[in-house]
């Protein structure tokens, strides 16, 4: 093969099995230059006056950053780690490597994408493409049976259609060794306090960041532990720690691939008998492709609605701190907004159910609430995250599947029927609180 080096830019895919950059590089290539850039925009503060990336998954970040470049040392090469704005490091690293070539998987939230854009025209400068891959759905956008312009705005008439004709691809194979420039700068993996936290608020979630944790957890829910056999039972009642899959902050990174979790399941039902329980499971991971395919569809229109990023005058800042406080002095909202703030999880049913509050009973602009989820969630995603508030709060497309009027009594009464819930995360002597 003639000399040709190919720089991959690790955003949201922080891994090496069924990563088609990272394979494709590989073989196109004679030198793949691994790059991670902590870009400080996603640490600073938002116009909602919430910070745009919490510790708890800044540490999460840290952690996954920190195992892909032991997976890249095993492999032989390494993972270059900076911190800077992408458009201003990339253009640098071209020129210090010699790179032919930028692969990326495209994003699809607008922050990201204005983003790509201006790496795409700092590079151009230097006449280097940047390439697009699309690699965080379950469906490639090439096998839906509709162009993303017809995508239904109907979860349930997108899922019968691709059920029906889509087709999902096999997973990509793991590149067996990485070849990286000889001169590949020596670069180490920041801590919280380089990212600008403070020495108090280093405690953090019990949940690890990164590939090899991710698969370990992917292993033990189905296979040791075969907790999926519980998933429809369990699925909308809230327990203490894990319950569901708890897949999400690992999926929302790209330490796993939707698609590895999906051909998992069918090996499942393979070895051990097809339930119920493994289409539950694929139809939740298809909400996932489908906000994503939404944004895609509709970009901000989505979602933006002006009003909402008006300043919060002083009686709804009060009222705002106490929802995100765990103040409201309803146990079921305070308890899950307790588990948010020291651990950054919190179930399906708890988020619906503090977002309704918000929104229904607070009379707050949701897009506050969105923000603070943006900021404390471990599994933060742009799309699930503001999809899921926008149809929540009724606006966004015109699809109406969940109902906005949200009755919390029967949630309280439904999802923590015995109080246990609430007892775990109010309780003085919570773990967590002990930190
Ligand atoms: C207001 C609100 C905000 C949300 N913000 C996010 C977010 O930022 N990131 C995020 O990953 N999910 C978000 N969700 C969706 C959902 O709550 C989480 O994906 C789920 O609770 C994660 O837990 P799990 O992995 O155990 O899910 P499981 O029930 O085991 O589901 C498996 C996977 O399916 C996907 N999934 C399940 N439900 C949804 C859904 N409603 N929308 C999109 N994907 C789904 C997730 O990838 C999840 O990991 C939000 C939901 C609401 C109501």
């Amino acid at each position: 093969m003639t000399s040709r080096t190919i720089l991959v830019w690790f955003r949201n895919d922080l891994r090496i099995h069924d990563n088609e950059i990272l394979i494709e590089a590989s073989l196109k290539s004679s030198e793949i230059v691994p790059v991670y850039i902590f870009d400080p925009r996603y640490y600073a503060e938002t116009i909602y006056g919430t910070r745009k990336t919490g510790k708890h998954r800044t540490q999460f970040i840290i952690e996954s950053v920190a195992d892909l470049k032991r997976s890249f040392k095993k492999l032989g090469g390494d993972l270059l780690v900076l911190t800077g704005k992408p458009e201003e490091v990339l253009p640098q690293l071209v020129k210090e490597y010699h790179v032919d070539e930028v692969y990326h998987h495209r994003e699809v939230a607008s922050e990201e994408t204005d983003i790509s854009s201006a790496v795409e025209d700092a590079l151009w400068k230097s006449q280097v493409n940047l390439k697009h891959f699309i690699g965080h759905t379950l469906y490639h956008k090439e096998d839906l049976p509709f162009p993303i312009k017809d995508i239904p705005d109907l979860f349930s008439k997108f899922r019968k259609k691709v059920e029906r004709e889509g087709e999902i691809r096999e997973p990509f194979q793991t590149p067996e060794e990485i070849v990286v420039p000889g001169n590949l700068a020596q670069s180490e993996v920041p801590v919280l306090k380089d990212l600008g936290f403070e020495e108090d608020d280093l405690t953090v979630t019990d949940i690890k960041g990164g590939e090899t944790a991710g698969l370990q957890r992917l292993n033990e829910y189905l296979w040791e532990s075969d907790s999926l056999r519980d998933y429809k039972a369990k699925r909308n009642l809230l327990t203490g720690f894990n319950r569901n899959s708890l897949l999400s902050p690992w999926l929302s990174l790209g330490c796993i691939s939707l698609r590895k979790v999906y051909w998992e399941l069918k090996r499942y039902e393979r070895e051990r008998g097809g339930t119920d329980n493994i289409n539950l499971l694929i139809n939740e991971l298809l909400f996932r492709d489908f906000f994503r395919f939404m944004f895609k569809k509709h970009s901000t229109a989505y979602f933006v609605d002006t009003e909402q990023i008006a300043p919060l005058t002083s009686e709804q800042a009060v009222l705002f701190n106490k929802w995100r406080n765990s103040e409201t002095g309803v146990d079921l909202v305070d308890a899950n907004m307790q588990e948010l703030k020291h651990r950054g999880t919190m179930a399906n049913k708890g988020r619906q159910t503090v977002a309704s509050y918000l929104i229904n009973e607070l009379q707050l602009p949701w897009s506050y609430g969105a923000a603070y989820f943006e900021e404390m969630l471990l599994d933060y995603a742009p799309a699930s995250n503001w999809g899921n508030w926008a149809l929540l709060a009724g606006i966004g497309t015109p699809q109406k599947e969940i109902n906005p009027s949200f009755n919390l009594d029967k949630q309280i009464k439904d999802s923590d029927p015995k109080g246990d819930y609430i007892k775990v995360w109010l309780s003085e002597l919570t773990e967590f609180s002990k930190h």
